[in-house]
This record gives C-alpha cells, sequence and structure tokens, in this order.
C-alpha cells in the first residue's frame, strides 16, 4: 500500500519504540451482566443510554478497518465489548474477518451465551476464545456479575468451546480484595490440568464509576505466593514480545496459570495494542482518556491511504505510560466502552 506522497504507509514504531501488533474492536457497549468492578447496576441501569444502532460500526465498516490495519501490520483482533455475543448475527462479522489472511482472530466473551454459539463461532472462522469467569463459588459469582447468572452455565460454555476446538482456551478472573479472593486456589484447582489457563487480574481503575480504591487491588506477587504454597510453580518466558499475562507452570506438569499486573507492575513499555471502540474511536491506552475518531473518516468515503494515515498518527500518539502513573484517573470512557 503507498501513501499520497507514493511512500509506502505503515504503522512504524511508536515514540517508545513499541510496534502495533494487537487490536481489540470492541462491537458493543451492551452488556447482560452487571459486574460491580465494571458496569455497577446503580449506574447502568434501565434508564442508561448505550449507543444506538447508527453509531455502531457496522459490520462492513469493522471488516474495513481490520482489513487496513492488517496492511499496517496488526497480526492479531480480538473482539470484545460489552459482552460481543450480544451483538446480532457477529459469526457475519467473524466470517469476513476470517478471510482476511493471516489475522490471528480471538473473542472474550462473560460465556453468557458461549454453550448456544461456540460451534458457529469456530465454523465462520474464530480461532479462540477467552472466557471471563471471577469465582466458582455460586453465591460469590451472582454477587459479583449482579445478573443472578450461575457458575453452571459459563462452565457449560467453556466446555462447549473446548469440545469446538476454541482452544486453548484462557479464563479471565478478576481478583478484588475481600470479594473473590478466597476463590482463587479453588479456581486455579477447577482448572490445573484441563488444558484452559486461568488469569488472575488485578482490579484496575478505569473510569470514574466502579469505586476503585488501590486497597482493593491484590497484587499478582500474592497471587502467585498463594498458588504456589499449595502446588509448585516455576516461572516461563512469553509467548512474543509484549504478551500482558506473566506465565506460571505448574512443576507437576499439569499446566500453567498467568497473571496480569496492570497496576502494581504495568508494562507500558512493551504494550503493543490498541483499542477500537464500538461506535469507532481509536483508544491509544486502557489506563488514558485520549483518543481519536475513524468513524467520521470512514463514513466521510476516505480511501485507505487516508484512513491508514490515521492509525499511523495514532500509533505515534500513543501514550508512553498510563495517567494512573500520574497521579490520575481515566474518567472518559468505562471499561465496557473500550473492551477490557
Ligand atoms: N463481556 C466480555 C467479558 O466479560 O469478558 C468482554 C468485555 S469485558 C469489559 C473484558 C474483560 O475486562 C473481562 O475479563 C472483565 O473481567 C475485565 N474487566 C472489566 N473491568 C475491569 C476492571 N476494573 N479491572 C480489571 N479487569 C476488568
Amino acid at each position: 500500500m503507498k501513501g499520497t506522497s507514493g511512500a509506502p504507509l505503515r504503522a512504524g514504531l511508536d515514540t517508545r519504540g513499541r510496534r502495533l501488533h494487537d487490536l481489540r474492536i470492541s462491537v458493543t457497549d451492551r452488556c447482560n451482566f452487571r459486574c460491580v468492578y465494571c458496569m455497577p447496576r446503580e449506574v447502568f441501569g434501565p434508564d442508561y443510554k448505550f449507543l444506538a444502532r447508527d453509531q455502531l460500526l457496522s459490520f462492513e465498516e469493522i471488516a474495513r478497518l481490520a482489513r487496513i490495519f492488517k496492511d499496517h501490520g496488526v497480526e492479531k483482533v480480538r473482539l470484545t465489548g460489552g459482552e460481543p455475543l450480544l451483538r446480532k448475527n457477529l459469526e457475519h462479522l467473524i466470517e469476513m474477518l476470517a478471510d482476511i489472511p493471516g489475522l490471528d482472530l480471538t473473542l472474550t466473551t462473560n460465556g453468557s451465551l458461549l454453550a448456544k454459539k461456540a460451534r458457529a463461532l469456530k465454523a465462520a472462522g474464530l480461532h479462540r476464545v477467552t472466557v471471563s469467569l471471577d469465582s466458582l463459588d455460586e453465591a460469590v459469582f451472582r454477587r459479583m456479575n449482579d445478573a443472578d447468572f450461575p457458575v453452571s452455565e459459563v462452565l457449560n460454555g467453556i466446555d462447549a468451546a473446548a469440545a469446538a476446538g476454541l482452544a486453548p482456551i484462557k479464563i479471565n478472573m478478576v481478583v478484588k480484595r475481600g470479594v473473590n479472593e478466597d476463590s482463587v486456589l479453588p479456581m486455579a484447582r477447577y482448572f490445573k490440568g484441563s488444558g484452559h489457563i486461568v488469569r488472575f487480574i488485578e482490579f484496575m481503575d478505569v473510569g470514574h464509576t466502579n469505586g476503585w480504591r488501590m486497597d482493593d487491588v491484590v497484587p499478582s506477587a500474592e497471587v502467585v505466593r498463594r498458588i504456589s504454597e499449595r502446588w509448585k510453580l516455576e516461572p516461563v518466558g512469553a509467548n512474543y514480545a509484549g504478551e500482558v499475562a506473566e506465565r506460571w507452570r505448574y512443576v507437576d506438569g499439569a499446566g500453567e496459570i498467568g497473571v496480569i499486573s496492570s497496576v502494581t507492575q504495568a508494562f507500558c513499555s512493551t504494550c503493543n495494542r490498541m483499542r477500537l471502540t464500538a461506535d469507532g474511536r481509536f483508544h491509544l491506552c486502557l489506563l488514558n482518556d485520549d483518543d481519536l475518531d475513524v468513524r467520521a473518516a470512514l463514513r466521510r468515503g476516505e480511501d485507505a491511504d487516508a484512513i491508514g494515515a490515521i492509525l499511523v498518527r495514532a500509533v505515534a500518539h500513543k501514550p508512553t505510560g498510563h495517567q494512573l502513573a500520574l497521579g490520575r484517573s481515566t474518567t472518559a470512557r468505562q471499561m465496557f466502552q473500550i473492551g477490557g
């Protein structure tokens, strides 16, 4: 692809020498859960106005952007939300994205609709899924998802995904002090030896509605210590440069776990991901408010070079580090609007 000057146009390295590799695309801001740390029901109740249909990027717009991103070096796309499986006919979008040669295609879901949809997702061309599950304890999980959703249905979804071949499956557990920290060991025990990889995530301060306090963060180092007191663990190298999870393997050969230490050990220096919101804005860093509109350019009918130039500009402006490091919270967008 050529820029208007005739020179190749590619999103190169940003000011910290990081190369864009991973793009998360949010396909909706709606969710059927009201996780207390993400979308508290008191704030996002029946009167909350979600994006209208015409504000959402269409499947054609998303697929067009994904092709342009691929031409600029993106190798992996993760569909997310809100809850991505709530977007009607998502399989059709997956088919369109699966047509882009060489693109690794994954999806993050709360698992509620996975038992029903896993086979169709695989048939459409999805490679893998990550499923969020914060506890195996029924009362704790229902309290956290605040939608009275049972653990068993998420587990059924995970089984269906494995049977459909959407593996290896990652299970994301956000650990919140005093809420589900006692679920860490049972979660590790349940998935140990299953081939699925549980990743324990530090509770992050995104947006201004989740009442985040440092006291509520369970540091990853503590999670690793708790698990290694029960089963011996050893560190494993990253699968690829910029992998967010720090990997640990069970010495007895029963698989691995990961920890994501966004708060206690931010990994900004190797971050190679960007996010596209459901209404078509590039979000350059999860823990920063900056974003850049791309939907307007798409809808003005701009060509691939002009759209690519927005991406190049976005990469160049990717913040060098978290706003939190400057002692400020993000305020503009909530996690469910950015996609996690
Ligand atoms: N609905 C899908 C799901 O549940 O996985 C995708 C969207 S959700 C926003 C993506 C991930 O972000 C989930 O694993 C969720 O637990 C995580 N998440 C949301 N708010 C968070 C927070 N404040 N700190 C850490 N992780 C958070």
